[in-house]
């Protein structure tokens, strides 16, 4: 589960980007962080970078493919 000290920094949203789930290889629309949606495996990526199976590590059979699904979306000024 993804930590965070100084919650004012953070607000909450209800964008539909939130709800999406991507496999790897999907482009990632937005930086941030992302949670395997399965599992709970998180990281962290920029804007425009492929979704990775490679630092992801093995679900076991039968629990299905990784899906990233945003977490927390890094808003550059
Ligand atoms: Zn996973």
């Amino acid at each position: 589960m993804a930590l965070y000290k100084h919650g004012q920094h953070l607000t909450q949203s209800q964008d539909a980007a939130f709800d999406v789930r991507m496999l790897p290889g999907a482009v990632a629309a937005n930086a941030g962080i992302y949670r395997c949606a399965v599992c709970g495996d998180e990281i962290g990526i920029a804007k425009g970078h492929i979704l990775p199976p490679q630092n992801h590590h093995q679900h076991r059979s039968g629990l299905g493919p990784i899906q990233w699904q945003l977490l927390v979306f890094a808003q550059q000024q």
